[in-house]
């Protein structure tokens, strides 16, 4: 997007507007099938859950991560082809369900689909057996998750010691456990993560294998990073690793499935807002806009992640404070921000918000979350 174009779909639409470039998420979709030509990616649909997203990415090959019944049902209401016939045979090929944890009410409309979904401890499998009996079931593993942004590891997956016994358990209730996933945390940027989680995937395998139980599919989960900035080492670097880990450690004829979402997304996405307040304090330059952390910035709270802002304006710049529009203290986006000198009613932008960003606003103080244009569709 060159910046006149965003300056004219702000004049267009208004402001705060996030502008969503399909052409950048079908070029992220084709980088991470060139560099994992084994790898089928299932978008993970909570980084950005837009139904025009959905279509573009399914009509590019993409199958889909959900991990709440609203997001299935979302996923099925976009995807063409599948009728409820058709979804008996492909729901796995284009669907799993990743959320270790799932209400009852969840399980028991999905059984209808026969769906794959996730699990890490003894409860959630009675829960799945009970409610959800027509389900195939993949083992999350815990896995290192050292220096992610987003780390996850204390909440989802079972401890490696513990998962052939997890295996076995379904087995004896009588699911099926099709294969093993784990996550090693959003933005990894730390690639031994995945070293280390693909290594620990494969000991279980092989012991699993040899209790009579060969599982087929691998799902190794999302983390891949957006190159937010130049510090964050290029995919094709991650994906040599991936790749030779995978060819030394696991059959051929294994399933491999990933869960990227920011990956997919984030670079996609630019959020354009305006100046509607100024003033002075402790001799720093204090600029208000009409977005916020309870909206499209909602990233800087929730994904831990900062978004540089930017003017359109150019001149001398100086370090500024800024912040968004509700009447909350914990409402800055940044302050320490190089600007130029700016008036009420100038436009700023910030660049890669297109993950857990809109995906989490709220209306918080009555602000409603901001508009969103998708181009290039
Ligand atoms: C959030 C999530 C993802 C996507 O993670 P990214 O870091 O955005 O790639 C994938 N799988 C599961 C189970 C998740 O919870």
């Amino acid at each position: 997007m060159t910046k006149q174009q965003l300056r004219a779909i702000a004049r267009k639409h208004g402001t705060p507007v996030v502008v969503i470039d399909h052409d950048i998420i079908r070029r992220n979709y084709a980088e991470f099938r060139r560099h994992l030509p084994k790898v089928q990616a299932y978008y993970a649909v909570k980084a950005n859950p837009a139904p025009e997203i959905v279509r573009t990415l399914y009509r590019a090959g993409a199958s889909f991560d959900v991990a709440s019944l609203p997001e299935f049902m979302l996923v099925c209401e976009n995807i063409k082809g599948l009728s409820p016939k058709a979804q008996q045979d492909f729901i796995w090929d284009k669907i799993i369900y990743a959320n270790p944890t799932k209400p009852k009410e969840t399980l028991d409309v999905l059984d209808r689909y026969r769906p794959l979904v996730t699990y890490d401890n003894v409860n959630e499998l009675d829960k799945i057996k009970r409610y959800a009996p027509h389900a195939g079931v993949v083992l999350r593993l815990r896995v290192p998750n050292t220096g992610s942004m987003v780390e996850l590891s204390s909440k989802f997956g079972c401890d490696a010691g513990e998962a052939v016994d997890l295996v076995l358990a379904a087995f004896r209730v009588g699911l099926v456990v099709e294969g093993l996933s784990f996550h090693v945390g959003s933005q990894c940027t730390n690639f031994e993560n995945f070293v280390q989680a693909l290594n620990m995937a494969a000991a279980v395998m092989s012991e699993s294998r040899s209790r009579g139980h060969a599982l087929k599919i691998l799902d190794i989960g999302g983390g891949f990073p957006a190159a937010y900035n130049r510090h964050v080492r290029p995919f094709s670097a991650l994906a040599r690793k991936i790749n030779a880990e995978i060819a030394r450690l696991f059959p051929d004829d294994i399933e491999i499935i990933a869960e990227p979402g920011r990956f997919l997304v984030a670079t996609a996405a630019t959020a354009v807002s305006r100046v509607i307040g100024k003033a002075v304090r402790d001799g720093k330059t204090c600029y208000y806009i009409d977005d916020s952390v309870y909206h499209t910035y909602s990233g800087i709270i929730f994904d831990h992640c900062q978004y540089p802002v930017k003017a359109f304006k150019r001149g001398h710049t100086e370090i500024c404070a800024v912040f968004g529009q509700t009447c909350d203290g914990l409402d800055v986006l940044s302050q320490a921000e190089e600007l130029p000198d700016l008036a009420i009613g100038d436009l700023v932008y910030s660049e890669n918000i297109g993950a857990y960003s809109n995906a989490s606003s709220t209306w918080f103080n009555g602000f409603p979350p901001a508009k969103v244009v998708h181009v290039n569709q």
